[in-house]
Parts: C-alpha cells; structure tokens; sequence
C-alpha cells in the first residue's frame, strides 16, 4: 500500500526533529524554525513534512538549512469527517474566543502531524510547530518517553489540565499509526481542536513537560510572572503569527514578534541575555 510519505533523502541519524508545513506561511514560520534548532547546536535530523501543493520556492530555504523534505498526503480521512473538520464548520461548532487564527490555517491540515508515527526511520522524534522557535537545546527529550507534551498555558491555572501539541515526543511505530487512523475516522468523531484533542485522547496519562518546553506567546501579557528568559526552551507563537504584520496583539507582543525576525533574518544568534522583561500588568 501506498504509505503517503515521499522523503527527498534518507535518514541521517536515528533522531528527528519535526514540523509541519501545508502552505507558504508556514513555510515561513519553519525556515526561523530551523534556523533556531541549528544555532542550539543539535546533530539530530531536521524534518519537514510538506504537502505537495507548498512550491518549491518556499521549501528552497528549508533545504538550504539542512532540512531533509518528505512530501505527504493529507490523511485518508472520509469526506464526513474532512467536512466536520473543514475551517467554516469547525469554527462555527468550536469557536476561537481567546485568540485569532489567520486565513491561512486550516484545521483538517492538522492532522497530517499523525503521520510522525510512520518515520520509522527514526527511533525517536521531538514534533514542534512550524510557528515556534528553539531558544536552547532540546535534545534530551529524543531520550524521553512517548508522549511528552508540555500544558496549554496562557490564560489562568486552568490550562494545566490540557496539553499543548506544539511540542511533543513520538516513537514512530507503523502499528500505533494505523490504530489512531481508525480511531481518529469514527462515524460522527468530531475533534474540536484538532490533532490536540486527538492526542489528548490517545494519551490519556501523557507525560507533562514544564511549560519552558513550550512557552505560548499569551503568558508574556496574561501571566507575566511565569516568563522567564532564563529558562524558555521553547517559544510558540500559538494564535496570530509573528509574520502577520497587522494582527491584533502585534504591539503587545512587539518584543517577541522582533525576537523571531532575528531568526528568520539569520545574521546571528540573538542575546538572549538582553531580551526585555514583561510587563508586570496584563
Ligand atoms: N499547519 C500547517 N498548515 C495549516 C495549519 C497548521 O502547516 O494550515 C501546521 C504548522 O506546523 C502549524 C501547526 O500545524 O504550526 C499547528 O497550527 P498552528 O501553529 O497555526 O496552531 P496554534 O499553535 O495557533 O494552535
Ligand atoms: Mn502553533
């Protein structure tokens, strides 16, 4: 059968870092992405897995950063469900009151992050969205168990009880891939937030990272006391995009927003020793 995956290379090493990228954006997002990971250092592969419709222009730089490319299909999920799951449909039945996702997001696009589980190449794989960036090594979660996942935190001590799937640890097995497709694709399955919800589900007792594993950029002006530059791995642009140019919290999150651009700029690594302190109000 076909495995929907077509990589461009072979593996390089038996551990990968993973992201994910369906359109230009977030082609974007994953070239300062991949620059991030290279200045922590790591010798783990690099993978991005595209869909076909993403041009060779927007993967060009991608490669340039040592990225090895894999072209994948979207899952072979029903009509049924892409229809459920389709941008209009699912934000209508599950609305975003907390923050805006951009034009360019569409959520049964999500789903392709399953396909982690058939790299089997890979004896351990760290997935990171394409809208974070690694400020510090990470390498020693491809030592830590499957599913590691860090809280969704950014409003309140709520969040704790729900993950964020922005990062989190895979150990890619062909087995478990087939059997989260037949649970993913039930009649009448609707998951509100997509491959977290999903995720959620499937690993009921995941393993919780701290939140320096993935910082989401609302903590800097919701919960200013949890920031700490010091300590972030991690930093997620979970929401609006730092590469929209007029989105609605682009001037409280400017200090964060001129942070990513010096990575997707590539001239150097910034200090991250001289980076402003939040404001201490919301
Ligand atoms: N993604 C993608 N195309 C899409 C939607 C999502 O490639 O249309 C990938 C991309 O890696 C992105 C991740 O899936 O970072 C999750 O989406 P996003 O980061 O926008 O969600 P948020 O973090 O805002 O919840
Ligand atoms: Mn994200």
């Amino acid at each position: 059968m076909d495995s929907g995956l077509r990589p461009d290379r072979p593996a390089r090493s038996d551990r990968a870092f993973a992201t994910l990228v369906t359109n230009a954006d977030y082609a974007l997002g994953a070239q300062a992405l991949l620059r991030s990971i290279a200045w922590t250092g790591s010798t783990a592969d690099r993978v991005v897995l595209h869909t076909g419709g993403v041009d060779g222009a927007a993967l060009a730089p991608l490669s340039d950063l040592g990225a090895r490319l894999i072209e994948v299909d979207l899952l072979p999920t029903s009509q049924a469900f892409n229809a459920r799951h389709a941008r209009d449909t699912l934000h209508a039945a599950a609305p975003f009151t907390k923050g805006g996702k951009p034009a360019f997001h569409t959520p049964l696009d999500n789903f392709a992050k399953l396909r982690l589980w058939q790299l089997t190449d890979y004896r351990a794989v760290v997935f990171i969205d394409a809208d974070a960036l690694v400020l510090r090594t990470i390498d020693k979660l491809f030592h830590y168990p499957e599913f590691c996942a860090a809280p969704n935190v950014y409003e309140s001590l709520a969040d704790f009880h729900r993950l964020n799937s922005g990062v989190f640890t895979a150990r890619p097995d062909l087995a478990t891939y087939e059997a989260m497709l037949a649970r993913l694709d039930q009649p009448e399955a609707f998951w509100r937030r997509t491959d977290q919800t999903f995720l959620e589900t499937w690993f009921p007792d995941w393993h919780g990272l701290p939140v320096t594993y993935n910082m989401l950029q609302y903590v800097w002006f919701n919960l200013p006391g949890l920031w700490n530059w010091d300590t972030i791995r991690v930093l997620h642009y979970q929401y609006e995009k730092p590469w929209q140019t007029d989105h609605a919290k682009a001037d409280r999150l400017q200090p964060l927003i001129a942070l990513w651009e010096q990575y997707l700029d590539g001239t150097a690594p910034p200090d991250l020793t001289a980076q402003t302190a939040p404001c201490a109000s919301s």
